[in-house]
């Protein structure tokens, strides 16, 4: 990982470990609710709470997130625990609000990654700051769109990049709800080696009995960090549910790709 320069420098400013876990829930749901899996996880290798609070939804008549409520939870969460904190924002005003509200790390979701616009107005938000924002790969398997989001935000001067690979959406129907397309990351990561690459393996599997593997596959590929959506009631979560794992759960994958990983 020495090549890592960019993300050694946020990490090491936020204090945070090599790999970056970040893991939380889908959604947030009620203040209960947060506040309970930042509990269950502030001792675990998770450094870094995620909780979407703006959920953009493929199509109406779903959940569609608690809004700009949910940022005082967060914030109460953080206190609580000492957990950083990671949402998505998906325009000008969300970044307003989360910047307000201190939110640690941005996140960009991959619905918005696929809109230059909507990108080039975040960045103009964003211009100069330190607060690290990650960047999801665009829903289809694009890598331009991918790069020339990443180029928005380094025009702007945003210093503390990563990029999330999450999975691209492909007609056809495999075992993942989001195909991985490995080498899709890889040439991302080879135009941008010392951008940080984190994996999301809830979105590429849509369900929980492959987390483990792709975890341990981006590992093997280098991958400087893993966000995992986390619930304490998987099955009644109000989006995500098939894909969620409990902490204990997490505790467990972290543990095993350990071994493997000192096997290996
Ligand atoms: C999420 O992280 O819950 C989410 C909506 O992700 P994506 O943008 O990858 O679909
Ligand atoms: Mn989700």
């Amino acid at each position: 990982m020495e090549n890592k320069k960019e993300l050694r420098n946020w990490l090491d400013a936020f204090g945070l470990d090599h790999p970056l876990v970040i893991a939380g829930p889908c959604s947030a749901e009620t203040e209960e609710q947060v506040l309970k899996i930042a509990h269950q996880l502030k001792d675990t290798d998770a450094t870094v709470l995620r909780a979407g609070i703006w959920k953009p939804r493929t199509r109406p008549g779903n959940f569609e997130g608690v809004g700009a409520l949910g940022l005082k939870w967060l914030q109460k969460a953080k206190e609580e625990t000492g957990m950083l904190t990671t949402t998505e924002v998906a325009n000008p005003h969300h970044v307003e609000l989360a910047l307000k509200h201190d939110v640690d790390i941005l996140w960009i979701g991959a619905r918005t990654t696929v809109s230059p616009f909507i990108i080039q107005e975040i960045a103009d938000a964003l211009k100069g700051t330190d607060k690290p924002v990650l960047i999801k790969n665009p829903v289809n398997p694009d890598l331009a769109l991918w790069l020339g989001a990443v180029e928005r935000m380094y025009t702007a001067d945003i210093k503390n990049l990563g990029v999330i690979h999450r999975g691209f959406s492909s007609y056809e129907k495999s075992k993942y709800r989001n195909n991985p397309e490995w080498q899709i990351a890889i040439e991302l990561q080879n135009k941008f080696p010392d951008l940080p690459l984190i994996l999301d393996p809830s979105h590429i599997a849509g369900r929980r009995d492959i987390i483990f593997d792709l975890c341990q596959t981006a590992l093997d590929l280098n991958f400087d960090g893993l966000m995992v959506e986390t619930h304490w009631d998987p099955d009644n979560a109000w989006s995500d549910a098939k894909q969620q794992i409990t902490p204990e759960t997490l505790v467990q994958i972290m543990k095993d790709l350990k071994i493997r990983k000192e096997v290996s």
